[in-house]
């Protein structure tokens, strides 16, 4: 590991004041904020990210950026709380199954006690390449190249990747955080603005180093689900190479309202083969006034992964996307939901 200092800040402002850097270091980006360190230490550890700051943001003196408020219109979740936290929550586990649910089936205890929902959704790509950095790689080192195109490509996006980065994005939360419409609020040396989630994931296209439109130094400070009548009726479905402690090879977010058997709501977000956290808006138009029938769940699940591009060996990511959209389709038309 390279050297870096260390800076403990004590609230939010003093921690956006020490990380405000020049507007173009979002490569190898000199100031990091650490919460949990999980992603971060991991990443310098094999000199992928080479900050020479940190700023630690884990003990904050700022009680909402680690509180969890429910009230009717929604949840507000400050960034600093821990994945278990968050995951833990009985109004979250009632009201918003498909946010606990997702954090329950994302990497360990160990982790989950220590990583923060902020450092969760920026998390980076797990793309082999990406981690080496003896491969070219256009994410790590803009212009060098991408070497999964024509290399081991079975992790790799089918949806949403460009011919520089076929990088797949490999949150669990963030999935659902799309699903529900969630947005983020931030705080940077210009102020406090909020977001919406959808917005905050930027596609490769030709800058697959550039991975979310915040500015460099912006910090997260919370997450706004609102409330609906689609929220209790969610569940998140993750299919993976084992059944714990291992990333998403496909996974669906579902929020449902039903009227009868007739959908009146349906949120879609699709986890996996994707480049970024991934909203299905194409299935829910296809499912919205119908029965929610197996026929009707695949032909949305068709549509989900119409445009998908694939590779020499993540083909197989397609049909088990839409396998895994149909299936959760139909959990969550069965679940039982207290009123
Ligand atoms: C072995 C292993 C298995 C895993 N399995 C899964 C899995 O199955 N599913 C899954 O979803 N995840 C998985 N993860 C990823 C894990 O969930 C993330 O590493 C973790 O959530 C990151 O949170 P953190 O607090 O440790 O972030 P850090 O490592 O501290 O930070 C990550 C990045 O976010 C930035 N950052 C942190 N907080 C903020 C903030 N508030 N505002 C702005 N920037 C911020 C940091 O500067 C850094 O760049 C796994 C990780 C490991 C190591
Ligand atoms: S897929 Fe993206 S992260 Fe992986 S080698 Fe190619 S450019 Fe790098």
């Amino acid at each position: 590991m390279r050297p870096f200092t260390y800076m403990r800040a004590t609230d939010a402002q003093s921690a956006v004041r020490a990380a405000a850097v020049s507007a173009d270091s979002h490569v190898r980006s000199p100031v990091q904020y650490l919460a949990g360190g999980t992603t971060l230490i991991d990443l310098m550890k094999l000199d992928v990210m080479r900050p020479t700051q940190l700023v630690d943001i884990s003990r904050l003196a700022d009680s909402r950026m680690r509180e969890i408020e429910a009230t009717s219109a929604g949840v507000r979740i400050g960034s600093l709380a821990t994945m278990r936290e968050v995951a833990d929550h009985p109004a979250i586990r009632r009201d918003y199954p498909v946010l606990s649910e997702s954090l329950w089936l994302a990497a360990s205890q160990q982790i989950r006690n220590m990583a923060h929902v902020g450092g969760n959704v920026l998390q980076r790509t797990r793309c082999a390449y990406f981690r080496d950095t003896s491969w070219p790689c256009n994410k790590r080192e803009p212009g060098t190249g991408c070497s999964a195109l024509d290399g081991m490509n079975r992790w790799h996006a089918v949806l949403g990747a460009s011919e520089q980065c076929i990088a797949s994005y490999p949150g669990d939360w963030a999935t659902a955080l799309i699903a529900l419409d969630a947005s983020v609020e931030t705080l940077s040396e210009k102020g406090p603005r909020s977001l919406r989630f959808s917005a905050l994931h930027r596609p490769p296209g030709s800058t697959p180093h550039i991975e979310t439109n915040l500015a460099p130094g912006e910090l997260i400070t919370a997450f706004l689900v609102p409330a609906g009548a689609h929220t209790r009726r969610s569940l998140y479905l993750k299919i993976r190479d084992r059944e714990s402690y291992e990333f998403a090879l496909a996974s669906a977010a579902i929020a449902l309202d039903l009227n009868g058997d007739t959908v009146r709501d349906v949120r879609i977000g699709l986890g996996g083969p994707v480049s970024v956290p991934w909203r299905s808006r194409e299935a829910e138009k296809l499912l919205v006034g119908k029965p929610l029938t197996e026929a009707n769940a695949q032909a949305a699940a068709k549509a989900a992964f119409a445009a998908a591009r694939t590779r020499k060996h993540n083909a197989f990511r397609v049909p088990l996307g839409r396998e895994t959209l149909v299936r959760a389709l139909m959990q969550a038309r069965s679940m039982e939901v207290a009123v």
